[in-house]
């Protein structure tokens, strides 16, 4: 499992790299960077894929968790609730964690390698210390014991879940400017949002949605590229 999310980080941040390196030219010109960031990203995949590798076999060898093959097995509206759901959960425990991990002892020993990254690149989806990793690595594991979840919805969320990691990171906005600017945009994080917070570090903590950040009063809007 660690070597599917190492290919699954290596195709998509090496795939959006390559759109960068044709839209915005030199861009990413610091290579000790990058390779730092790599680095630490593939350190990450290996943690990333230690309890969900645990999880999948269980799953399939003894039945453990909640997920399910079968789409009628719930209410067809519980396959986008689920979704919602279970971002909606991640975002929250990303936003108490790397809230918490911006606390000056924690920073220094462990977000500061997130932080590194001045400012990120597409290469820096999973560029985390390895006990940063380790909680981010929990959750979706855990959640599959608690909410039930069909297994096509679950891709969905990994996808959603590589995705933003990668494009918040990029270092140029991929999201068109009306939904961004718009209405969608106050409650959604794309890498305008993001970006914020890797220049002014205190604020801006949420990974999916500002609704923790707007409810704590840490957001401080959108940043500029
Ligand atoms: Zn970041
Ligand atoms: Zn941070």
């Amino acid at each position: 499992m660690s070597a599917i999310v190492a290919v699954r980080y290596l195709l998509t941040s090496g795939g959006f790299a390559f759109w960068t390196a044709k839209r915005h030219p030199g861009l990413y010109a610091n290579r000790r960077q990058i390779a730092r960031e790599i680095g630490w990203s593939l350190a990450s995949a290996l943690i990333y894929g230690l309890p969900a590798g645990i999880v999948a076999w269980g799953w399939r060898q003894h039945g453990w968790t909640r997920i399910y093959t079968d789409p009628h097995a719930y209410p067809l509206w519980w396959l986008p609730a689920s979704i919602l759901l279970y971002l909606l959960a991640h975002d929250a425990w990303f936003y108490w964690t790397h809230r918490a991990m911006h606390e000056p002892r924690l920073f220094s020993r462990i977000h500061a390698v997130h932080h590194a990254s001045r400012p990120p690149t597409a290469w820096a989806a999973m560029s985390f210390h390895w006990s940063e990793a380790l909680t981010g690595a929990i959750v979706i594991p855990a959640l599959v014991f608690l909410i039930p979840i069909h297994v096509a919805a679950l891709g969905i969320v990994l996808a959603i879940m590589t995705l933003m990691g990668v494009t918040n990171h990029m270092g140029w906005e991929l999201f068109p400017r009306a939904l961004v600017h718009g209405r969608a945009g106050e409650w959604l994080i794309t890498a305008t949002h993001h970006q914020r917070h890797h220049r002014d570090y205190r604020c801006n903590y949420g990974l999916y949605f500002r609704l923790w950040d707007r409810l704590c009063g840490t957001d401080k809007g959108l940043g500029g590229f």
